[in-house]
């Protein structure tokens, strides 16, 4: 998979994707992320790339032209299965939307900031608008983070143990049942006497229980 991220704000990845999982999925060559400056676009000699709103109002608005030049001079190399635009007003991400992205070739992100991008950019450009949730961030680079993550994970062979992403929570609709360490008894909080009894198939039956159980606790409407 390769995903191309574009951004006033390359510096806000160097965190997120120099490390963990992504950082070896890097390595492993099983992703390529790439980060664009949309100042590298702009024609504007002082490298401006938002402007005031038509019709008055607060902030300020990222303006067509340094976008339109960023997003087609990657078009002109290859083919994208989706130019995203991150955006409160987006279709919510969830686990079903990220298996569905993981299985695609190439993504474009485009990262929003102030009062967000010129309308005609989405109108004319942009083929998918996603959300990470019913609150406002300054800018679309954590939210471009977020997916990125979550579609990492999924690709086979990132995850040490390939069977570890399909037994997260929300991959079959229930939340993940608790999980423990060594060691099996500190100071008198005790780990489940299932878990040390080696019986495999009575293990599991003990973790589905659990899944269900703190479903209906926590998240009773999960797989409507
Ligand atoms: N005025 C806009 C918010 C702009 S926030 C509104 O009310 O809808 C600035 C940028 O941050 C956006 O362009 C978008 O790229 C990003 N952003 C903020 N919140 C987000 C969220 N919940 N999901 C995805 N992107 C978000």
């Amino acid at each position: 998979m390769r995903i191309d991220i574009l951004t006033i704000f390359p510096g806000m990845f160097e965190g997120p994707f120099s490390h963990s999982i992504i950082k070896r999925a890097k390595e492993k060559k099983l992703v390529e992320i790439h980060l664009h400056d949309i100042r590298d676009y702009t024609t504007d000699k002082h490298r401006r790339v938002d402007d005031y709103p038509f019709g008055g109002g607060a902030g300020m608005v990222m303006m067509v032209e340094p976008v339109e030049r960023a997003i087609n001079a990657l078009k002109a190399k290859r083919k994208y299965d989706d130019i995203i635009y991150m955006s409160p007003d987006g279709e919510r991400f969830d686990q079903p939307m990220a298996n569905r992205m993981s299985v695609q070739q190439s993504l474009m992100i485009l990262c929003g900031h102030y009062k967000g991008i010129d309308e005609r950019i989405r109108e004319h450009l942009i083929t998918r608008e996603v959300s990470v949730g019913d609150y406002v961030l300054s800018g679309g680079e954590l939210p471009a983070a977020i997916i990125t993550d979550a579609l990492v994970r999924l690709i086979p062979g990132v995850l040490g143990d390939e069977t570890s992403a399909l037994s997260d929570s929300f991959q079959d609709g229930l939340l993940s049942p608790p999980v423990y360490t060594r060691p099996a008894d500190y100071k008198g909080w005790k780990v489940p006497d299932i878990l040390l009894s080696g019986h495999d198939r009575k293990i599991a039956e003990w973790r589905h229980e659990q899944a269900v159980k703190r479903t209906r606790e926590r998240r009773p409407g999960l797989s409507d």
